[in-house]
C-alpha cells in the first residue's frame, strides 16, 4: 500500500510502498479515506529531541491519527463490526478491559500502543489497524471528511470540559489553531457570554469568527487583554491556551483575574519559564488536558450527526497523496491554511 513515511527531523516525507497491516486479535483494518494534518504531526517530524522531552519518531514511522476510512477486514474476538462500515477510531490500541480502558481512558492502558509514533502505522496511508475497543461507526450524518475531524473536536471538548465553563462566562482563547477553533465552537455550543479569539494570522481570525467566536483579537496589532476588556467588560473568567509556544504559559497567568481558571492544551515541546508568583498570587487554578475520554469522542459525533455542531469551516482543503509532502512541508511555516486533509 501507498504511505507518506517519514524519515528524520527536518526531512520531507516520502510516498512509498509499505506493507498493508492485516487483523489480529480484537482489531480491524480499514481503508483509510482521509487523514487530517495535525500541528503535533508537524511538531513531530521536525523534532531533534531531547530538548523536547519526547523521544524523536523511529524512521519509517507513518504518521496520521485524525482519519475515518472504512472497514474491509474484521479480526477475530473484534465485536460485531461488519466489512464496509464506516468508523473513526481513537489512535492507539488497547486491552478494552482494564480499570483505564472500562472507563474511557485506554490511552492510560498499560497495554496501549499509541497508532502514528512509531509502533503501529497511522493513517497517511492507504490501510491502518485500529483496536475495535478504540473504533466509533459514523452515522449517516457524519461523513467521512467529518469524521475524520471527530479526533481535534474531542481534544477541544477535553480541553472545555476541564474548564468547568458555566453559561454566561467570557472566555479568551489564545491561538486560532484547528484545536483553539474547536474551543471556540464548543464554547460558544455551552452558551459562554463572550468568546474571544487571539491570533497573529488574520485569515485564522476569520475563521474563528466562522466557527462561533463572539470577537476577534489581532495580537500582532492589537492588546489582546485591552481588546478583551473593552469587547467583554472585564478579564476572562478562563484562559484556553492553545498556541504550546515558550511564553504562552506566562501570558494566560498574565490574562487571567484573580481567582481565574486556566486550561493548557497547547503542546510545547520546548523548555519553558515562568513566574510562579503570578499564579499564586491570584490563585489561579491551572488544568493540563490531554486526549480525551471516549465519551467525549462519542458525544462529538453524536452532535455531528444531529447538524448541532460543524467543524466545517476550519475545513481549508484536501491533497492525494501526491501533493501530500509538498503540502506538509508548507505548512511547517505558512499558518494561513487550517485543517488540510489527505485523500488516501
Ligand atoms: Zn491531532
Ligand atoms: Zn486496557
Amino acid at each position: 500500500m501507498r504511505a507518506a513515511v517519514y524519515h528524520r527531523p527536518g526531512a520531507a516525507l516520502t510516498i512509498e510502498q509499505v506493507a498493508t497491516p492485516r487483523t489480529s486479535t480484537g482489531d480491524l483494518v480499514i481503508k483509510v479515506r482521509c487523514c487530517g494534518i495535525c500541528g503535533s504531526d508537524l511538531h513531530m517530524a521536525d523534532m531533534h529531541g531531547p530538548e523536547s522531552g519526547m523521544a524523536p519518531l523511529p524512521a519509517g514511522t507513518v504518521m496520521g491519527h485524525e482519519f475515518a476510512g472504512e472497514i474491509v477486514e474484521v479480526g477475530q474476538h473484534a465485536g460485531d463490526f461488519r466489512v464496509g462500515e464506516l468508523v473513526t477510531a481513537m489512535p492507539y490500541l488497547a486491552c478494552g478491559s482494564c480499570v483505564a480502558c472500562q472507563s474511557g481512558v485506554g490511552y492510560r492502558c498499560a497495554r496501549a500502543v499509541y497508532s502514528a509514533l512509531g509502533q503501529e502505522r497511522g493513517a497517511f496511508a492507504e490501510y491502518m489497524r485500529i483496536g475495535a475497543a478504540e473504533t466509533f461507526r459514523l452515522p449517516a450524518g457524519v461523513d467521512d471528511i467529518r469524521g475524520a475531524m471527530v479526533e481535534p473536536l474531542a481534544v477541544a471538548l477535553h480541553g472545555i470540559n476541564a474548564a468547568r465553563l458555566a453559561a454566561g462566562e467570557s472566555v479568551l482563547i489564545m491561538g486560532a489553531g484547528p484545536v483553539g477553533l474547536a474551543c471556540a465552537m464548543w464554547a460558544r455550543f455551552f452558551g459562554m457570554r463572550d468568546v474571544i479569539v487571539s491570533d497573529y494570522v488574520p485569515e485564522r481570525l476569520a475563521m474563528a469568527e466562522r466557527m462561533g467566536a463572539t470577537a476577534t483579537v489581532d495580537a500582532g496589532k492589537q492588546n489582546v487583554i485591552g481588546s478583551f476588556k473593552r469587547e467583554a467588560g472585564k478579564r476572562p473568567d478562563v484562559v484556553i491556551e492553545c498556541v504550546g509556544l515558550p511564553g504562552t504559559q506566562q501570558l494566560a497567568m498574565d490574562y487571567a483575574p484573580m481567582g481565574g481558571r486556566i486550561v493548557i492544551l497547547g503542546v510545547c515541546m520546548a523548555q519553558d519559564r515562568f513566574t510562579p508568583v503570578k499564579a499564586l498570587t491570584k490563585e489561579l487554578t491551572i488544568s493540563y488536558a490531554y486526549m480525551y475520554r471516549r465519551q467525549e469522542f462519542q458525544l462529538a459525533i453524536d452532535l455531528m450527526d444531529r447538524g448541532r455542531i460543524d467543524p466545517g469551516p476550519m475545513l481549508t482543503r484536501t491533497v492525494g497523496f501526491d501533493e501530500f509532502p509538498a503540502t506538509f512541508e508548507a505548512m511547517k511555516r505558512d499558518k494561513t491554511a487550517c485543517k488540510v486533509l489527505l485523500l488516501t
